[in-house]
């Protein structure tokens, strides 16, 4: 993109605190735009003059006011346009990390005629100069607030357009299709079937699986970002706080021989394999436990985060027998978790674990064959898997630990950037049943043009997500979610 210095991208200059306003290290200013060096070079006192620096470079100096009072030293370093975020000349200012300096340092700016730049003024700009695709801006939003290794690589991706080259070549694929139904229209003669050609439509189906197949990321891209909730739930005493504490690798939960030790919700937060897990552990869940207030309320708690719990750990005794109240229980959740649609084993919302292994094992795996009740799961198996442990032996942890992550990471692709937004799930599906629809259209000998309206049609949605098309009020609304400053 050519931006000559005297076309400025944007009519006026922004500027805006980079880093959070507490004590710090370092405190970083940012402007651009047109008088960006025209502003530099008024307040800043340095060995050269600012008018005669290279790009991207740091220069040491003095900020002053109008004045000529000292503001601070600092560093400073020049993006002239096109070569920076915004594409229009940027100024970074690199000043003691002192909540007054860099506040005062914006308000220097800003008398001298930069306005203050609202949430994501920077970002915008570096959006509508075309050097950011609306899949990359989001993602730089996104990145900020990463928690785990495996969101952050996922936007790192994103913002290197990964994703944003994968909507393009399939634009351009329909675009070659579109195409050559052109020609078929030319050439056909009104003979529809005589020109339909195989190759074609088994473009429309890999295009369709394709897109399919993206817009189902969205699925483990939105728990990618949202974190897992894993929760430890069973009777007391199965020893739930052992196994919460083994998988953190720290005694956050009391562990005691005595039952009911954990009354309330104790959670943290850990990394399994670069993905954020909240773990939760919870109060036991028995029948009698009711009498108790506390206690009960403690359950309450513990039945209330079992129905949003991503995965369930189920804890029982297995060197004693099971307690009724126990298989019922489980059954119930089981039976719930079934209704929410047969999944396979890898695909489980549960994890049984039989625990205390190392005292002997009273209970074995056709447990969970025999019928409890007639209103039993259709196929229990489906859904849960079962692991013979000890939540005292450093091996079985690394197993259990193991299963969640191989839970977790079902259904990923590593190939994929994934969907991450419900408003970019949408643009995908619809593309992808417009694709559908093409495929079934033409070889159903659908005249052309209307093959080709539909196809016209799944190009706009994949390009909605490279922000073609997209409202002033939704790119406004995206932006102020960003911070001041980026
Ligand atoms: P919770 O009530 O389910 O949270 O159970 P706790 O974690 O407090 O454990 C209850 C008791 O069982 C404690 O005395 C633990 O040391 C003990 N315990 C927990 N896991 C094991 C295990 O795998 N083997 C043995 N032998 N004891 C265990």
């Amino acid at each position: 993109m050519v931006n000559p210095a005297s076309r400025p991208l944007f009519p006026d200059t922004i500027v805006a605190a980079a880093t959070p306003l507490a004590e710090s290290a370092i405190g970083i200013v940012r402007m651009s735009g047109p008088h960006a060096v025209f502003i530099l070079e008024k307040i800043f006192r340095g060995k050269t003059d600012p008018t005669t620096w290279r790009s991207h470079q740091l220069h040491y100096g003095t900020i002053v006011t109008p004045e000529g009072k000292p503001l601070d030293d600092g560093m400073v370093v020049l993006m002239r346009a096109p070569r920076s975020y915004t594409g229009d000349d940027s100024v970074e200012f690199y000043v003691h990390g002192s909540p007054y300096i860099v506040r005062a340092l914006v308000k220097l700016c800003s008398e001298m005629g930069a306005i203050p730049a609202p949430p994501g003024e920077f970002t915008k700009r570096a959006y509508l100069s075309g050097k950011l695709d609306l899949a990359q801006a989001e993602a730089v939003a996104d990145l900020i607030r990463t928690k785990s290794a495996a969101e952050q690589s996922a936007f790192k991706r994103r913002i290197s357009g990964e994703l944003s080259d994968k909507v393009r070549s399939w634009v351009d694929r329909i675009q070659h299709l579109r195409i050559q139904l052109e020609i078929d229209i030319d050439f056909s003669d009104q003979d529809h079937s005589a020109v339909r050609n195989p190759a074609i439509l088994q473009e429309f189906q890999l295009l369709a699986a394709e897109t399919g197949h993206l817009a189902d990321s969205y699925g483990w891209g939105r728990k990618l970002v949202a974190g897992w909730t894993v929760v430890i739930a069973g009777p007391p005493n199965a020893g739930k706080s052992t196994l919460f504490n083994a998988l953190l690798g720290e005694g956050r939960s009391i562990v005691h021989e005595r039952a009911g030790t954990t009354r309330d919700l104790v959670d943290a937060v850990r990394e399994f394999d670069g993905m954020a897990v909240r773990l939760v552990d919870t109060a036991g869940l028995h029948e009698r436990g009711r009498a108790d207030p506390i206690e009960a309320e403690g359950m309450r708690r513990s039945e209330k985060i079992l129905e949003s719990a991503d995965l369930i750990l189920w804890v029982e005794d297995a060197s004693a027998p099971r307690l009724a109240d126990s298989k019922k229980r489980l059954h119930a959740l089981l039976t719930t978790l079934c209704n929410s649609g047969a999944r396979p084993a890898k695909d489980a919302s549960m994890i049984v674990v039989a625990n205390k292994v190392d005292r002997g094992i009273c209970w074995g795996t056709a447990e969970f064959q025999e019928n409890p009740s007639s209103n039993r799961p259709k196929d229990p198996n489906m859904s849960f898997a079962i692991l013979f442990a000890s939540a005292t032996s450093r091996d079985d942890i690394q197993r259990i630990t193991l299963a969640i992550t191989e839970r977790i990471r079902y259904g990923q692709d590593n190939d994929l950037v994934p969907l991450v937004r419900e408003r970019e799930r949408d643009q995908v599906e619809q593309a992808t049943q417009l694709l559908r629809q093409a495929a079934v259209e033409f070889s159903t000998n659908v005249p052309e043009e209307l093959v080709a309206e539909g196809l016209k049609r799944a190009q706009q949605h994949l390009l909605a997500l490279l922000g073609e098309g997209v409202t002033v009020d939704l790119l406004d609304d995206i932006f102020s979610r960003f911070c001041i400053g980026k």
